[in-house]
């Protein structure tokens, strides 16, 4: 049943992303998955959770690609303009929802989408 194994492989993909408190990538994500779906499979479901605005992606500072989930305030479609934070130390990624990058383009340039990642030391790391 593939299907069946499919829609099992997109809950618990979204289960651990929306229960981690760091944004994962897709070799985190497997490792949690223990064996439950093949990489493939994994890209699949992401990209679909993408598409339906469940997670969002985050680039790191090194070219890296990680999955964060959406907390929707509403049911609208968002657009992702908060920062993300990129920990030199334990390398974790966290969404920081509230901060909102603010800058001003030249006329003539649209925005489409923002990707803000600043690095340095997370909290957990500087206490
Ligand atoms: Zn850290
Ligand atoms: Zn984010």
């Amino acid at each position: 049943m593939k299907q069946t194994r499919n829609t099992t492989a997109k809950t618990e993909i979204l289960k651990l992303i929306s229960q981690s408190t760091v944004a994962l990538s897709h070799s985190e994500i497997q490792n949690n998955l223990d064996g439950l779906c093949d990489r493939v499979t994994i890209y699949r479901v992401l990209d679909r959770l993408v598409e339906e605005d469940l997670v969002h992606k985050v680039v790191n500072i090194d070219g890296g690609v990680k999955y964060a989930s959406c907390n929707h305030k509403e049911a609208v479609h968002h657009s992702h303009n908060h920062i993300h934070f990129s920990c030199e130390e334990c390398h974790t990624v966290t969404c920081l929802e509230d901060v909102k990058p603010s800058f001003e383009l030249p006329k003539r340039y649209q925005v489409k989408e923002v990707n803000f990642t600043v690095s340095g030391i997370c909290p957990e790391c500087s206490s």
